[in-house]
């Protein structure tokens, strides 16, 4: 569709206009020299298209995107079983607080804040022989390119920088909600949040969120589509740390930030979206990519209404 194809250079250029505001994160050192003047944004439509522009092909730290990916491996492996461990709730804090895990003994509120996706990797750890691996080579599979790397530098500064999570990881062990070692746990953690993807990757790879499970680039379904539902509903209430209040409201699909600058996002039954632009507000969201989601938002709902 050549209209896809525009709308895209059109939020291409639009979204530009926001670069050099928000900050890029430097917490990690190896992310604090990206280069903030880059945008990319993919459209991957449910009938395998694929629409890019401007830095669409560019391979990005893919972060806490990554936290998509262990969920669905982990709900494949564990099913309901693993609600035992981590909650399904919104919360309201950090994405890396120490005090709500203190107070609610151990139990992350959801998969997608630090202490979830820890607790989440502990899981695979205990069912993988190299759980970061397996991961990096399902989203060769779900993306379809076979050049897909875990990133060793910046995997290497997120473990000199990993005081506050290692901190995290501790005091989950500490109420019994961590089975293996501590940094075991900690490296499988930080290699899947190191893999390198660009825009088109993840838009590809992500879109069996879209299309009820189905893997466009494995031709075959990858998960069921309740579990695909599932994984929306999560990132939806929980995919934006502490705004996703704000960006259900500015933009209204399921998402799922990283601190290297990419938001994935979801059109269930249609297509798989991913922005990406290393400068992020306050939230730790990338200003310019949220801002390209909420351009094709509403040009979705001028489409629909016809104007
Ligand atoms: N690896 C990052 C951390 O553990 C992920 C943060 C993010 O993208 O939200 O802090």
């Amino acid at each position: 569709m050549v209209k896809i194809q525009e709308w895209v250079e059109d939020i291409n250029e639009r979204a530009r206009t926001k670069l050099g505001t928000g900050r890029v994160a430097d917490y990690i050192p190896a992310l604090a020299e990206q280069d903030a003047n880059k945008f990319g944004i993919a459209i991957c439509t449910n009938e395998g298209e694929v629409y890019a522009a401007g830095d669409a092909q560019e391979p990005f730290s893919i972060q806490s995107i990554s936290k998509v990916f262990l969920l669905t491996l982990s709900l494949r492996v564990y099913g309901n079983e693993l609600w035992e461990r981590v909650g399904l709730n919104p919360s309201g804090m950090p994405f890396n607080s120490l005090t709500q895990l203190e107070a609610e003994r151990g139990k992350p509120r959801n998969p997608f804040i630090n202490a979830g996706a820890i607790v989440v990797a502990d899981r695979l750890v205990s069912a993988f022989a190299t759980p970061s691996k397996h991961l990096r080579d399902v989203a060769r599979k779900l993306s379809g390119n076979e050049s897909i790397l875990i990133d060793a530098r910046v995997q290497e500064s997120e473990w000199q920088h990993r005081s506050r999570n290692a901190a995290m990881a501790y005091l989950m062990k500490s109420f019994g909600n961590i089975d293996n070692d501590v940094d075991q746990v900690l490296h499988s953690y930080f290699s899947c949040c190191s893999l390198a993807m660009s825009c088109v990757d993840l838009a590809v790879a992500l879109n069996y969120l879209a299309a009820d499970g189905h893997a466009q680039a494995m031709g075959e379904p990858f998960i069921a589509p309740d579990l695909a539902r599932k994984i929306n509903s999560i990132m939806f209430t929980c995919g934006m740390y502490d705004a996703a209040g704000d960006f259900a409201y500015r933009v209204g699909l399921p998402a799922k930030s990283g601190v290297g600058g990419g938001i994935v996002a979801i059109v269930p039954g249609k297509l798989s979206v991913c922005a990406w632009s290393p400068a992020l507000d306050e939230n730790g969201n990338s200003v310019a990519a949220q801002y390209a989601l909420e351009l094709l938002a509403e040009e979705m709902v001028r489409q629909q209404l016809g104007h």
